[in-house]
């Protein structure tokens, strides 16, 4: 390619989306054509554009469509944490593959769409756009598409880390145990004579507290089988719940 070449810095978190020569912070040259725009530059090289937090040419901030002249120098940054996104109330669409995760957040009394059959990428990111939710997924080809209200890249494949890396970016509100994890739904409490020909005998016998779903009408109780998740709870207040912010 014969076109403007300018030089590009890459930040480091960004690196895993870039060639090699492009990672650990290095600056690296790159030919341009002198027609696309710096987002599409920036794209081109593998980085999502939800991924992206200033974008700087020659020290000075510049828009997504500035188009990229011979000699400039570019630095792309990653989204500052927390990152602020228009238009409360914070809401969440996950991709089929996220279901752990889409159950750990709904927990946490996060609002969390999550479908199990895979709907496509074409109506993930039409749903994204239409409820405001933004789009969490590790494929960056549904990240790119331009119809996203918002999006994240999921960095991790491990749940624990997926959580984590989810409630340091976004920090939504946590409000354990208010939201139906099996379909989102929001809980109330119920009385147990009104929810006992649901629940199993030693469950009747054995636990007092109650809530139901206002959608599925799962009933759920705190005790023994809550165990692991009030694990998942309770790691999570701890390190993003409100204490730790005042
Ligand atoms: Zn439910």
């Amino acid at each position: 390619m014969n076109g403007p070449e300018i030089h590009v810095h890459v930040a480091p978190e960004l690196g895993l989306f870039v060639p090699r020569s492009f990672r650990d912070g290095a600056w690296a040259p790159l030919a341009v054509d002198g027609v696309s725009t710096l987002g599409h530059v920036v794209e081109s090289l593998g980085v999502p554009l939800t991924e992206v937090g200033a974008l700087l040419v020659d020290g000075a901030e510049a828009a997504a469509a500035h188009i990229p002249a011979a000699g400039e120098r570019v630095e792309v940054r990653a989204v500052t944490r927390p990152q602020e996104v228009p238009g409360a109330p914070l809401r969440f669409l996950l991709d089929v593959h996220l279901g752990t995760l889409a159950r750990r957040m709904r927990l946490l009394g996060v609002d969390t769409a999550y479908e199990a059959v895979d709907i496509g990428d074409p109506a993930l990111a039409a749903r994204s756009a239409a409820e405001r939710r933004v789009l969490l997924s590790r494929d960056r080809g549904l990240l790119r598409r331009r119809e996203l209200w918002a999006g994240g890249y999921v960095y991790s494949d491990r749940p624990d880390d997926q959580l984590r890396d989810v409630l340091g970016r976004f920090a939504p509100e946590l409000r354990p145990w208010t939201r139906c994890a099996a379909c989102n739904g929001t809980l109330s409490e119920a009385r147990k004579e009104d929810v006992a020909d649901r629940l199993q005998g030693g469950t009747r016998a054995g636990y007092d507290v109650f809530a139901q779903c206002d959608r599925c009408a799962r009933v759920y109780w705190r005790g023994a089988h809550h165990d692991r998740l009030e694990t998942v709870v309770a790691a999570a207040m701890a390190e993003f719940g409100p204490s730790t912010s005042l």
